[in-house]
């Protein structure tokens, strides 16, 4: 029975980079029906929305979608889709993948680790509030020496069962992907009642699993610079939504850049697989950008969905045209004007000439 798979090209980049991702996966031999689904900017004048209503069926049908990026229109007032997507999946673990490929440029030697992001609350739940407001005066009257008479206001609320769960999501993931160490990232020692919880209940539930994952806390601040200093000294990271976001970026810059990190979004028994990076609408159509992200998500896909031998295979192939260096995007080339750059086409086109050499 082939796997069917919701297939979201998504907008900007995203339908050259799906197109090549789509070829890649399935020269693995893998079978999978993929179900297309339209979605952004480029769909809003046909359905009125940028989220058509069968999307969200399409996924919770098949409980597996592999997703293009998704451009955000500014000022519509639309809401962003992949926001949107999550929210209305629960998709409330965010896992990016940083891992090191030879061939990249890049200043360390050896980074291999995950992020783990709490996907639904923290500052990015939306709780906001405009300076001047009725709301925003009202919340002041509870700290008026703290909070200046003009200041916009937006809340932070850390959740008991919303921590567990993540803290939770990263250790089962550590067990599961042979991981050693969990860290749980926040700033406790100023928020004390917010990120204060996030520690407590990490604490908490890494007892349930002492002696088969390790567990350390580090502060938010100190982090970075130990992301930059000794990226090899950590392994699963997780963190609430914010530093989450902010880390996974600065993690991707570790290992090579947006071209090269992977992603995924998942959900009690749903999972939309994403490359963190959005739709470059500047590189839109120019068959320009790397493919390796999403391929590489669809690389984490495989293995969520049992395919684990063709996932070690496709990653060994891109692992492999990396390191070779000749068939790359232009992102990958020392010289990023390079003119023997690869473009997104030709990139896939040398993964499935490797797959088919592999064992
Ligand atoms: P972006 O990731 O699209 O682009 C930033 C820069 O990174 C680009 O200019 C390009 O130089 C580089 N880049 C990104 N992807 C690349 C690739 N595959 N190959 C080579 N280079 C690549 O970020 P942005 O410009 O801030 O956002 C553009 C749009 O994407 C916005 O509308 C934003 O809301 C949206 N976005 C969507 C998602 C998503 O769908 N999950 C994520 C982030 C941003």
């Amino acid at each position: 029975m082939p796997h069917r798979v919701t297939l979201i090209p998504g907008d900007g980049i995203g339908p050259e980079l799906a197109l090549a991702a789509r070829r890649v996966i399935d020269a693995t031999g893998v079978a999978i029906e993929w179900e297309l689904q339209e979605a952004g900017e480029e769909v809003m004048e046909k359905y009125g929305t940028p989220l058509p209503p069968g999307l969200l069926e399409s996924i919770r049908r098949n409980r597996v979608a592999l997703k293009g990026p998704i451009t955000t229109p500014i000022g519509t007032g639309f809401r962003s889709v992949n926001v949107a997507l999550r929210h209305e999946l629960n998709l409330y673990a965010c896992v990016r993948p940083c891992k090191l490929y030879p061939g990249v440029r890049s200043r360390y030697e050896k980074v291999d680790l995950v992020i783990i992001r709490e996907n639904t609350e923290d500052l990015y739940a939306g709780v906001e509030f405009e300076a001047g407001s009725p709301e925003a005066q009202t919340i002041r009257s509870f700290a008026p020496a703290k909070i200046a008479p003009d200041a916009a206001i937006s809340i932070k609320p850390i959740s008991i069962t919303a921590s567990r769960r993540i803290v939770r999501f990263a250790f089962e993931y550590a067990l599961a992907h042979g991981r050693h160490k969990v860290t749980a990232v926040a700033k406790a020692n100023i928020m004390k009642y917010t990120d204060g919880l996030f520690f407590r209940v990490a604490r908490e539930v890494a007892a349930e699993y002492a002696g088969r994952v390790e567990y350390e806390e580090r502060l938010v601040d100190n982090m970075c610079m130990q992301l930059v200093q000794k990226p090899e000294l950590y392994d699963v990271l997780v963190l609430p939504n914010l530093y989450g976001d902010i880390l996974s970026d600065l993690a991707a810059g570790l290992v090579g850049g947006l071209g090269v990190a992977p992603g995924a979004n998942i959900g009690d028994g749903v999972a939309v697989f994403e490359p963190t990076h959005g739709s470059a609408p500047k590189y839109k159509g120019l068959n320009k950008a790397n493919p390796t992200a999403l391929i590489l998500s669809g690389v984490m896909m495989l293995r969520h969905l049992g395919e684990t031998e063709a996932a070690d295979r496709l990653e060994r192939a891109v692992a492999e045209v990396i390191r070779e260096g000749r068939s790359v995007t232009y992102d990958l080339k020392e010289d990023r004007n390079d003119p023997g750059a690869a473009g997104t086409q030709e990139m896939a086109d040398a993964i499935i000439a490797k797959l088919a050499t592999l064992p």
